[in-house]
Protein backbone atom coordinates (compact mmCIF):
# COMPACT_ATOMS: atom_id res chain seq x y z
CA UNK A 1 0.00 0.00 0.00
CA UNK A 2 1.31 3.34 -1.18
CA UNK A 3 0.46 5.79 2.23
CA UNK A 4 1.26 8.83 0.27
CA UNK A 5 -1.33 8.39 -2.38
CA UNK A 6 -3.95 7.04 0.60
CA UNK A 7 -3.02 10.15 2.43
CA UNK A 8 -4.19 12.17 -0.64
CA UNK A 9 -6.94 10.16 -1.66
CA UNK A 10 -8.64 10.94 1.47
CA UNK A 11 -7.35 14.59 1.65
CA UNK A 12 -10.60 15.71 1.49
CA UNK A 13 -12.52 13.71 4.17
CA UNK A 14 -12.18 15.75 7.64
CA UNK A 15 -9.10 13.34 8.59
CA UNK A 16 -5.93 12.12 7.46
CA UNK A 17 -4.36 8.22 7.79
CA UNK A 18 -1.93 10.46 10.54
CA UNK A 19 -3.23 13.79 11.63
CA UNK A 20 0.36 15.38 11.64
CA UNK A 21 -0.97 17.60 14.69
CA UNK A 22 0.91 16.56 18.63
CA UNK A 23 -1.00 18.40 21.70
CA UNK A 24 0.77 19.23 24.61
CA UNK A 25 0.45 21.27 27.86
CA UNK A 26 3.12 24.35 28.96
CA UNK A 27 1.74 24.75 32.72
CA UNK A 28 -1.85 26.40 31.33
CA UNK A 29 -0.92 27.00 27.95
CA UNK A 30 -2.27 24.54 25.05
CA UNK A 31 -0.02 24.16 22.57
CA UNK A 32 -0.58 22.53 19.17
CA UNK A 33 2.02 21.61 16.94
CA UNK A 34 1.16 20.82 13.25
CA UNK A 35 3.27 19.50 10.54
CA UNK A 36 3.04 21.67 7.13
CA UNK A 37 3.87 18.90 5.48
CA UNK A 38 8.04 18.04 4.09
CA UNK A 39 10.41 19.95 1.87
CA UNK A 40 12.86 18.26 0.00
CA UNK A 41 16.06 20.19 -0.47
CA UNK A 42 19.52 19.22 -1.70
CA UNK A 43 21.58 17.89 1.32
CA UNK A 44 24.23 20.74 0.22
CA UNK A 45 22.01 23.27 2.09
CA UNK A 46 23.09 21.32 5.28
CA UNK A 47 26.52 22.69 5.72
CA UNK A 48 27.67 24.75 2.71
CA UNK A 49 30.90 25.65 4.22
CA UNK A 50 31.77 22.03 5.59
CA UNK A 51 34.00 19.70 2.93
CA UNK A 52 31.37 17.68 1.33
CA UNK A 53 33.22 14.38 2.58
CA UNK A 54 32.02 15.56 6.10
CA UNK A 55 28.86 16.35 5.12
CA UNK A 56 28.26 12.60 3.44
CA UNK A 57 29.61 10.85 6.31
CA UNK A 58 27.30 12.77 8.66
CA UNK A 59 24.31 12.01 6.19
CA UNK A 60 25.45 8.27 6.16
CA UNK A 61 25.76 8.45 9.92
CA UNK A 62 21.93 9.56 10.27
CA UNK A 63 20.76 7.13 7.54
CA UNK A 64 19.91 9.97 5.59
CA UNK A 65 20.52 10.26 1.15
CA UNK A 66 23.15 11.75 -0.10
CA UNK A 67 21.65 13.95 -2.64
CA UNK A 68 18.47 15.36 -1.08
CA UNK A 69 16.41 14.47 1.90
CA UNK A 70 12.77 15.71 3.54
CA UNK A 71 12.75 18.57 5.77
CA UNK A 72 10.39 18.40 8.07
CA UNK A 73 7.93 21.97 8.29
CA UNK A 74 6.48 22.60 11.74
CA UNK A 75 4.10 25.37 12.76
CA UNK A 76 2.90 25.90 16.30
CA UNK A 77 -0.69 26.96 17.83
CA UNK A 78 -1.04 28.35 21.47
CA UNK A 79 -3.96 29.35 23.45
CA UNK A 80 -3.10 31.64 26.39
CA UNK A 81 -5.13 34.37 28.57
CA UNK A 82 -8.18 34.04 25.92
CA UNK A 83 -6.05 34.64 22.93
CA UNK A 84 -4.90 32.17 19.86
CA UNK A 85 -1.70 32.75 18.50
CA UNK A 86 -0.44 30.68 15.08
CA UNK A 87 3.24 31.08 15.25
CA UNK A 88 4.07 30.81 11.72
CA UNK A 89 2.11 29.81 8.94
CA UNK A 90 3.95 27.05 6.59
CA UNK A 91 4.76 27.77 2.81
CA UNK A 92 1.54 27.90 1.10
CA UNK A 93 1.62 26.72 -2.03
CA UNK A 94 4.02 27.34 -4.15
CA UNK A 95 3.45 26.49 -8.09
CA UNK A 96 7.13 27.88 -9.36
CA UNK A 97 9.31 25.66 -6.59
CA UNK A 98 7.12 22.41 -6.95
CA UNK A 99 6.86 21.37 -3.10
CA UNK A 100 3.95 19.63 -3.22
CA UNK A 101 4.04 18.03 0.05
CA UNK A 102 4.06 21.03 1.70
CA UNK A 103 1.36 23.70 2.46
CA UNK A 104 -0.64 21.33 4.49
CA UNK A 105 -1.10 23.94 7.69
CA UNK A 106 -4.74 25.30 6.66
CA UNK A 107 -6.15 21.51 5.70
CA UNK A 108 -4.51 20.35 8.73
CA UNK A 109 -6.23 23.36 10.64
CA UNK A 110 -9.80 22.85 9.58
CA UNK A 111 -9.35 19.10 10.43
CA UNK A 112 -8.40 19.73 13.76
CA UNK A 113 -11.38 22.08 14.68
CA UNK A 114 -9.69 24.94 14.02
CA UNK A 115 -11.66 27.73 13.32
CA UNK A 116 -9.40 30.88 11.27
CA UNK A 117 -11.40 33.44 12.69
CA UNK A 118 -10.94 32.14 16.16
CA UNK A 119 -6.95 33.13 15.12
CA UNK A 120 -6.08 36.31 17.09
CA UNK A 121 -2.52 36.43 16.27
CA UNK A 122 0.13 35.50 14.27
CA UNK A 123 3.50 35.52 15.27
CA UNK A 124 6.44 35.15 12.64
CA UNK A 125 9.94 33.73 13.51
CA UNK A 126 10.56 35.49 10.18
CA UNK A 127 9.07 36.31 6.81
CA UNK A 128 10.74 33.38 4.28
CA UNK A 129 8.31 31.86 2.52
CA UNK A 130 7.90 28.92 4.12
CA UNK A 131 7.05 30.63 6.82
CA UNK A 132 4.54 33.38 5.68
CA UNK A 133 3.49 30.83 3.13
CA UNK A 134 0.22 30.11 4.80
CA UNK A 135 -1.25 33.35 4.94
CA UNK A 136 -0.96 33.70 1.48
CA UNK A 137 -3.02 30.56 0.08
CA UNK A 138 -6.22 31.89 -1.64
CA UNK A 139 -9.43 32.45 0.54
CA UNK A 140 -7.20 32.52 3.95
CA UNK A 141 -7.27 36.15 4.17
CA UNK A 142 -11.06 36.36 4.08
CA UNK A 143 -11.18 33.67 6.62
CA UNK A 144 -9.20 35.52 9.19
CA UNK A 145 -10.36 38.31 11.43
CA UNK A 146 -10.22 41.98 10.21
CA UNK A 147 -8.54 42.85 13.64
CA UNK A 148 -5.93 40.38 12.94
CA UNK A 149 -2.53 41.05 14.93
CA UNK A 150 0.44 39.58 13.06
CA UNK A 151 3.97 40.02 15.41
CA UNK A 152 6.88 40.33 13.28
CA UNK A 153 10.39 42.11 14.14
CA UNK A 154 10.56 46.20 13.02
CA UNK A 155 13.86 44.67 11.61
CA UNK A 156 12.20 42.02 9.57
CA UNK A 157 9.95 44.11 7.91
CA UNK A 158 12.68 46.66 7.19
CA UNK A 159 15.49 43.97 5.63
CA UNK A 160 12.32 42.09 3.06
CA UNK A 161 12.29 46.12 1.56
CA UNK A 162 16.30 45.27 -0.10
CA UNK A 163 17.21 41.60 1.07
CA UNK A 164 20.23 40.69 1.05
CA UNK A 165 21.46 37.27 -0.41
CA UNK A 166 24.71 37.20 -1.19
CA UNK A 167 25.74 35.14 1.63
CA UNK A 168 23.06 32.61 1.61
CA UNK A 169 23.55 29.46 -0.53
CA UNK A 170 20.18 28.20 -1.89
CA UNK A 171 18.79 26.46 -4.71
CA UNK A 172 18.01 28.04 -8.05
CA UNK A 173 14.91 29.41 -8.04
CA UNK A 174 14.58 30.31 -4.28
CA UNK A 175 15.89 33.92 -3.79
CA UNK A 176 13.16 35.20 -6.53
CA UNK A 177 10.32 32.86 -4.73
CA UNK A 178 11.90 34.13 -1.05
CA UNK A 179 11.32 38.08 -2.31
CA UNK A 180 8.41 37.61 -4.23
CA UNK A 181 6.66 36.15 -1.48
CA UNK A 182 7.69 38.59 1.71
CA UNK A 183 6.96 41.03 -0.89
CA UNK A 184 3.22 39.84 -1.61
CA UNK A 185 2.73 39.12 2.31
CA UNK A 186 3.93 43.23 3.49
CA UNK A 187 1.81 44.15 0.61
CA UNK A 188 -1.50 42.21 1.71
CA UNK A 189 -1.17 42.53 5.62
CA UNK A 190 0.83 45.51 6.32
CA UNK A 191 -2.41 46.85 8.15
CA UNK A 192 -2.01 43.78 10.16
CA UNK A 193 1.69 44.04 11.12
CA UNK A 194 2.20 44.92 14.94
CA UNK A 195 6.37 45.48 14.84
CA UNK A 196 8.55 45.29 17.73
CA UNK A 197 12.17 45.95 18.32
CA UNK A 198 13.84 43.30 20.98
CA UNK A 199 11.26 41.61 22.72
CA UNK A 200 7.17 41.92 22.97
CA UNK A 201 4.80 39.61 25.44
CA UNK A 202 1.69 38.51 22.85
CA UNK A 203 -0.20 36.58 26.36
CA UNK A 204 0.46 35.80 29.06
CA UNK A 205 3.42 33.42 29.10
CA UNK A 206 4.13 34.09 25.10
CA UNK A 207 7.01 36.27 24.75
CA UNK A 208 8.91 36.74 21.53
CA UNK A 209 12.40 38.08 21.67
CA UNK A 210 14.35 38.93 17.99
CA UNK A 211 17.60 36.79 17.85
CA UNK A 212 18.42 37.82 14.17
CA UNK A 213 21.33 35.82 12.77
CA UNK A 214 19.07 33.56 10.28
CA UNK A 215 17.57 36.55 8.66
CA UNK A 216 18.18 40.11 10.72
CA UNK A 217 14.75 40.11 12.74
CA UNK A 218 14.34 36.12 13.00
CA UNK A 219 12.83 35.82 16.39
CA UNK A 220 11.92 32.86 19.07
CA UNK A 221 8.64 32.43 20.78
CA UNK A 222 8.65 31.15 24.52
CA UNK A 223 5.99 30.33 26.46
CA UNK A 224 6.21 30.23 29.99
CA UNK A 225 3.83 28.71 32.64
CA UNK A 226 4.26 27.75 36.16
CA UNK A 227 7.35 26.05 36.21
CA UNK A 228 6.85 24.53 32.59
CA UNK A 229 8.75 26.61 29.37
CA UNK A 230 9.11 25.96 25.34
CA UNK A 231 10.98 27.71 23.10
CA UNK A 232 9.95 27.45 19.22
CA UNK A 233 13.17 28.49 17.62
CA UNK A 234 11.99 28.69 14.44
CA UNK A 235 14.96 28.38 11.86
CA UNK A 236 17.43 29.19 14.55
CA UNK A 237 17.89 25.54 15.06
CA UNK A 238 17.88 22.54 12.63
CA UNK A 239 18.58 18.81 13.20
CA UNK A 240 22.10 18.94 11.85
CA UNK A 241 23.24 21.94 14.38
CA UNK A 242 23.11 19.59 17.72
CA UNK A 243 26.26 17.87 15.90
CA UNK A 244 27.90 20.35 14.16
CA UNK A 245 26.47 24.19 15.57
CA UNK A 246 28.86 25.92 13.71
CA UNK A 247 27.69 24.69 9.90
CA UNK A 248 26.17 27.30 7.89
CA UNK A 249 23.02 26.59 6.63
CA UNK A 250 22.33 27.66 3.31
CA UNK A 251 19.32 29.83 3.90
CA UNK A 252 21.13 31.98 6.53
CA UNK A 253 21.33 35.21 5.83
CA UNK A 254 24.63 35.62 7.91
CA UNK A 255 25.69 32.78 8.59
CA UNK A 256 28.24 33.71 10.93
CA UNK A 257 26.00 35.33 13.21
CA UNK A 258 23.29 32.64 12.97
CA UNK A 259 25.82 30.11 13.98
CA UNK A 260 26.06 32.49 17.46
CA UNK A 261 22.70 32.66 17.71
CA UNK A 262 22.44 28.84 17.41
CA UNK A 263 25.28 28.05 20.10
CA UNK A 264 24.17 30.41 22.62
CA UNK A 265 20.61 29.18 22.06
CA UNK A 266 21.09 25.65 22.79
CA UNK A 267 23.62 26.59 25.57
CA UNK A 268 20.74 28.17 27.45
CA UNK A 269 18.26 25.43 26.76
CA UNK A 270 20.51 22.34 27.91
CA UNK A 271 21.29 24.36 31.18
CA UNK A 272 17.47 25.38 31.59
CA UNK A 273 16.27 21.84 30.61
CA UNK A 274 13.21 24.02 29.05
CA UNK A 275 11.68 22.11 26.08
CA UNK A 276 12.41 23.01 22.45
CA UNK A 277 10.01 23.09 19.01
CA UNK A 278 11.91 24.17 15.89
CA UNK A 279 10.50 24.05 12.46
CA UNK A 280 12.67 22.26 10.51
CA UNK A 281 12.84 19.22 12.70
CA UNK A 282 11.50 15.99 12.50
CA UNK A 283 7.78 16.06 13.47
CA UNK A 284 6.88 16.72 16.36
CA UNK A 285 10.12 17.88 17.70
CA UNK A 286 9.41 18.43 20.43
CA UNK A 287 12.20 17.96 23.24
CA UNK A 288 15.13 18.77 25.33
CA UNK A 289 18.74 19.61 24.74
CA UNK A 290 21.86 18.05 26.60
CA UNK A 291 25.54 18.77 26.08
CA UNK A 292 27.19 16.05 24.61
CA UNK A 293 31.14 17.78 24.47
CA UNK A 294 31.69 20.29 22.23
CA UNK A 295 28.32 19.51 20.20
CA UNK A 296 24.47 18.99 21.60
CA UNK A 297 22.16 16.10 21.73
CA UNK A 298 18.42 16.51 21.01
CA UNK A 299 16.40 14.33 23.86
CA UNK A 300 13.10 14.42 22.63
CA UNK A 301 10.25 13.85 25.26
CA UNK A 302 8.09 10.85 25.45
CA UNK A 303 4.87 10.31 23.60
CA UNK A 304 2.37 10.33 26.15
CA UNK A 305 -1.10 9.52 24.52
ZN1 LIG B 1 12.36 27.85 7.35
Amino acid sequence: MNLHNTSRAVGSRPEELVPSRYALKVGEIDVLVISDGVLPLPTAMLAHNAAPRVRAAWLDNMFLPPDAFDWALNAVLVRSGGKTILIDAGLGSDPDLHLPRAGQLIRRLDAAGIDLASVTDVVLTHMHMDHVGGLLVDGVKERLRPDLQIHVAAAEVKFWESPDFTQTNMPQGFPDALRAAAKRFTKEYHNHLRQFDEVHEVAPGVVVRRTGGHTPGHSVVRLTSGADALTFAGDAVFTVGFDHPDWHNGFEHDPEEAARVRVRLLRELAETGEMLVATHMPFPSVGRVAVDGDAFRFVPIFWDY
